[in-house]
């Protein structure tokens, strides 16, 4: 051998000595290390303007009419004035007995949050309203008792109600309309439907039932009355927060061409991914598809779910997980599995390139609870061990964060998802100690109290952190998920969903196949997605972006004969909008912005400057 081949082996192996070693010091890692990268549109010059609040007589007044003696109206009085209030509408609120108080002429339109309507003094005056031209909404099923007769019969000749019964427990919901957009043609099951509190009815024949239940009680309908029209809700404000997009249609039918800003967008979570994967086989997988669990997630789970993204056009917001132990108390010890380390640099990193996010679940998957938190029974059913405190939580999240620091150096962890949706005010904290950079909690919007979970509303805390709730979940979501969706749509316009990996290994799933939870997980986005293909895709903290937005920004509607103008600030990217409007509008009719139809009589406006000029085409 001559010297130059010697040479050249020699480089040879000292390059490949220098690539494993580099290799084994995870340099590559540093090499091209993903960034977060933001795919939302930011707009051009923002609008905003510092410190000028409107003067708030400019914003669009609704009146809430409501019964102080009743704890269910007076609820529903708050709740109507938060609604309004983040819609960023004004509303005064007024008793059945304010009589004096009701000018109704500035209004757009009158929201009665008591279904004692033979007690509302004024209910002449609220049917002259209406039969000028004006709207008003009932959103309690009607009480067939209180008050007196005859100022019972005048409201529900108002309200086209023809005769009243009794008080009903009723199941179930179908949608004949779009009077809650998006929603025509939807059909819960009966066991799976939600519950109302429902008063028995036969409307007047003029009156359009918008919504019944499956044995047919009208539940939400609108009655033509003079030159102006009645709404009603069979329901109850109380009832849980699933049915908020009712109220919300409610609100949006009150005069003509209402507009209310929404996200318009759609999240897709998976929890514990990248995490450990369990060895060896589960008889049930290995039995229907003869894998392995491992390989079920690499061959079967995962390519499933990277042609879900592709097909409905979704991002991914990934929860890590280090471990699988029960451990509450330091020190918490790097987690030594390759295998699992192998997940969270193979699978995050091709998460990421999907446009997704990676954030963080938890060191191990107890709740960060401080030990007592839950009830005895919670702590047995799940399993769970709860934290002796603070400061262990903080040590095991900051244990997590390291580890997760470590594969993606470069990256920001912003998202925090609590395991099994629970996380007590000690846990909050410790999740924001630990993690500097986080920037949104996403636990769930609603539930049973007994379940202790973090229930969520779509806010910003003191701290300028968000909390953006999920609201459906699983492969097989039921009628009520695609209910919600629904609901959502017409509340906020998000659609917010979360799965878990190992689904299919759970006792709920018992009863289920991998491919009837393939089938079903379809079928739920099918419908999803067919009934709002408008949604954007993004993950939890471009969400954030927006709900920062969506918190911030104010804006001013102004109607003129052939159209309305809408003028907007404070914002960083283009903002949506939910027109409810019967005009016929061009798509090309619209200046400084886009519109397009959506649902009957329903258009969604989103802004590319701060001022949109949109014109009736009819
Ligand atoms: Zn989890």
């Amino acid at each position: 051998m001559d010297k130059r081949s010697i040479f050249i082996i020699s480089a040879a192996v000292i390059a490949l000595a220098c690539f494993f070693q580099f290799s084994r010091m995870d340099g590559f890692l540093h090499f091209a290390s993903p960034k977060n990268e933001s795919t939302l549109t930011k707009i051009e010059e923002s609008a905003e303007v510092d410190g000028i609040e409107l003067p708030t007589s400019s914003r669009e007044t609704y009146l809430i009419v409501y019964d102080p003696h009743s704890v269910d109206s007076t609820f529903a009085r708050h709740r109507l004035e938060w609604l309004l209030k983040q819609i960023k509408k004004e509303s005064v609120s007024i008793t059945v007995d304010d009589m004096v108080k009701f000018v109704p002429q500035n209004y757009r339109g009158v929201l009665i949050a008591t279904g004692r309507v033979g007690l509302i003094k004024f209910i002449d005056k609220i049917n002259d309203y209406v039969e000028a031209g004006g709207s008003a909404a009932l959103f309690m099923h009607p009480d067939t008792e209180l008050g007196d007769d005859d100022t019972r019969a005048r409201a529900y000749r108002g309200l086209g109600i023809e005769s009243a019964g009794a008080e009903v427990n009723v199941w179930g919901i179908r949608v004949l309309t779009d009077f809650i957009f998006g929603g025509k043609g939807y059909d819960s099951s009966r066991s799976d439907g939600t519950w109302y509190t429902a008063t028995t009815l036969t409307l007047a024949p003029d009156a359009s039932i918008e919504m019944e239940t499956i044995d047919g009680v009208p539940l939400v309908w609108q009655h033509p009355y003079g030159a102006g029209r009645y709404m009603a809700f069979n329901g109850s404000v109380r009832d849980d927060k699933e049915n908020i997009g009712i109220l919300m249609a409610l609100i949006a039918h009150c005069g003509d061409d209402a507009i209310y800003p929404v996200l318009g967008v759609k999240l897709f979570f998976i929890d514990d991914f990248p995490a450990p994967a369990p060895e060896g086989n589960y008889e049930k997988i290995y039995d229907e598809l003869g894998l392995s669990t491992v390989d079920f997630y690499r061959t079967v789970w995962w390519p499933y779910m990277k042609d879900l993204a592709r097909r409905y056009d979704l991002k991914y917001t990934g929860l890590i997980i280090e471990t699988y132990g029960k451990q509450v108390t330091g020190p918490f010890a790097p987690s030594n599995g390759r295998q699992a380390r192998d997940n969270l640099i193979v699978y995050g990193r091709e998460l990421l390139d999907m446009g997704g996010e990676l954030g963080l679940h938890g060191y191990n998957h107890q709740p960060l609870e401080v030990d007592g938190f839950l009830t005895p029974e919670l702590y047995k059913k799940h399993d769970y061990v709860g934290w002796p405190n603070k400061g262990e939580m903080v040590a095991a999240m900051k244990e997590l964060y390291r580890y997760a620091k470590e594969s993606y150096p470069d990256y920001e962890f912003r998202s925090y998802v609590p395991p099994s949706d629970i996380l007590d005010e000690n846990g909050h904290e410790a999740v924001a100690e630990a993690v500097p950079t986080l920037k949104v909690y996403s636990s769930i919007f609603e539930g049973l109290t007994e379940d202790k979970a973090y229930y969520q509303d779509f806010v910003r805390n003191d701290d300028g952190t968000y909390e953006i709730p999920r609201i459906t979940s699983g492969y097989s979501p039921t009628r009520i998920n695609a209910w919600v969706v629904i609901s959502l749509a017409n509340y906020i316009g998000v659609f917010s969903h979360f799965v878990h990996p190992d689904e299919i290994f759970y006792e709920e799933s018992k009863d289920l196949s991998w491919g009837m939870m393939h089938d079903s997980m379809r079928a739920f986005l099918d419908e999803s997605f067919t009934r709002y293909p408008w949604y954007r895709a993004v993950t939890d903290s471009e969400c954030a972006d927006l709900l920062g937005d969506y918190l911030d920004m104010d804006y001013d509607v102004v109607r003129e004969e052939h159209g309305m103008r809408l003028t907007t600030r404070g914002n960083k990217h283009p903002l949506r909008f939910i027109l409810r409007s019967n005009h016929v509008i061009d798509e090309n009719n619209v200046v400084g912005g886009n519109i397009t139809a959506i649902a009957d009589s329903t258009y969604l406006v989103e802004t590319t400057g701060s001022e949109v000029m949109i014109r009736w085409s009819d």
